[in-house]
């Protein structure tokens, strides 16, 4: 056994307390062995007073869409998707998602992140480049059938499950998967109806979006007679363990039944308020035990992958919505962040106890806008931002020491965006 020792910090205790504490990691098992001090240990790795987090958990994003980042703003949802997103991903080739999520994976291992679950296309890509990075991830092909022939149509569905399966346990168990429809607008009941007895058989996840809009409720309301959660109940479209992103416009009942049947949401404020798709009444979730995550959305529809501005965002417009400023308080919403979401993916992560899994992030509390730090939970909700990030561990092992990433290589990562992005403008341009 190879053990590391984080040493010369504070830790975030279970409890929410801080102490100063070093921490004990099995960097082969990738698990905390132990906190406290002289715990001795293989390397040493000194933190110089930082304090140590959970590493975050971005339960919803699509990471490839950085590269989309400012390519459309200031439009709805249905309008932003159909005039100008969908358009330019259907010239993305693989290597763009490639591109793409690396230049994400930079962003997330530098603001904090350890673990995001991604639904996107190429997702071979996706992980392959998570793979190098040393994240965790919850990875889905996403699936949508509408405007297409029948054949496209059945191998994109059929892609999404063969994707599903064979990529579980990838990256040495780092990646898991889910089975992931884009939504029940989108992807046709019968492909649904298809698929998922083989989904419930494999013991895999469904993960997609729902009740994003009210404009999305009425459609599934037209067309079925029924709101999107009781539908997808009735057709098994979600069920225990599964995960929806958004939950905007859900009744009374539909929370009910996410509660009953444990159905996981996955809180995305700042994609929800810039597109103006709404305000989730995720305080009443949480009152009536829905497991609620938090997540960045894709980074065109926010415009980052900073899930420290994610919580701010959530704790302010959940007041805000409740009416109520105890309402959405920072010990929740840091949960949100860190163990609810874990939970919701299915890993035992999100807090920072022996046998856990050694996903940890160092914060430097000595800035100014840190000072003083109070209680500490409320100071990391409130005031904290990725950018205070200065070390990242996932799995027992280090990505990012004194700000450097250890994985990738942060510059060029950087330059082949751009040379990306000018190159796919181009290709789009020359279409319109
Ligand atoms: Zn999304």
């Amino acid at each position: 056994m190879t053990t590391l020792n984080v040493k010369g910090g504070r830790v975030l205790q279970e409890d929410l307390t801080i102490e100063y504490s070093d921490i004990l990691i099995d960097v082969d098992e990738g698990i905390i062995l132990e906190m406290g001090k002289s715990l001795g240990g293989d390397d040493e790795m000194d933190i110089n007073g930082g304090l140590i987090i959970p590493g975050l958990v971005n339960a919803h994003t699509h990471i490839a869409m950085t590269l989309l980042r400012g390519y459309s703003d200031d439009k709805p949802l249905e309008r932003w998707l159909k005039e100008d997103i969908w358009p330019i991903e259907s010239q993305l080739t693989p290597r763009d998602v490639h591109i793409g999520s690396q230049l994400a994976l930079v962003e997330l291992i530098k603001s904090g992140t350890t673990t995001f679950c991604d639904m996107y296309f190429h997702m071979s890509e996706v992980a392959k480049a998570t793979d190098s990075s040393g994240l965790r991830a919850v990875l889905g092909q996403g699936i949508v059938t509408i405007g297409k022939d029948e054949n496209d149509a059945h191998d994109d569905a059929k892609n999404g499950l063969e994707f599903a399966e064979k990529y579980d346990g990838y990256a040495e168990g780092r990646i898991s998967t889910a089975f992931m429809p884009h939504s029940i607008n989108t992807v046709d009941l019968e492909y649904f109806e298809e698929h998922i007895p083989r989904v419930r058989e494999s013991d895999i996840p469904i993960h997609l979006h729902t009740n994003e809009t009210l404009e999305d409720v009425k459609k599934t309301v037209e067309m079925h007679q029924m709101r999107p959660i009781e539908f997808s109940l009735e057709h098994d479209i979600l069920g225990p363990g599964d995960f929806a992103a958004h939950c905007v416009h859900v009744d009374s009942n539909e929370i009910s039944l996410l509660a009953e049947n444990e159905i996981g949401v996955v809180h995305c404020p700042a994609s929800n308020m810039k597109l103006a798709s709404g305000i989730a009444p995720i305080q009443e979730m949480l009152d009536r035990g829905v497991t609620v995550g938090l997540g960045t959305d894709g980074a065109a529809s926010n415009d980052d992958l900073d899930l420290f501005g994610e919580m701010r965002d959530a704790a302010m417009v959940g007041k805000l919505f409740a009416k109520n400023a105890s309402a959405m308080n920072a010990k929740s919403v840091f949960s949100m962040a860190t163990m609810a979401g874990a939970k919701l993916l299915g890993i035992p992560a999100g807090k920072i106890e022996s046998g856990f899994v050694a996903d940890l992030a160092v914060l430097n509390i000595e800035a100014a806008h840190l000072t003083p730090i109070g209680n500490g939970v409320n100071g990391i909700v409130y005031s904290a931002k990725g950018s205070d990030i200065t070390h990242t561990i996932c799995d027992g092992k280090i990505l990012m020491k004194d700000k450097k990433i250890e994985t990738l290589d942060e510059p060029k990562v950087i330059a082949a965006a751009r040379e990306c992005v000018e190159d796919l403008t181009e290709r789009v341009g020359n279409k319109k």
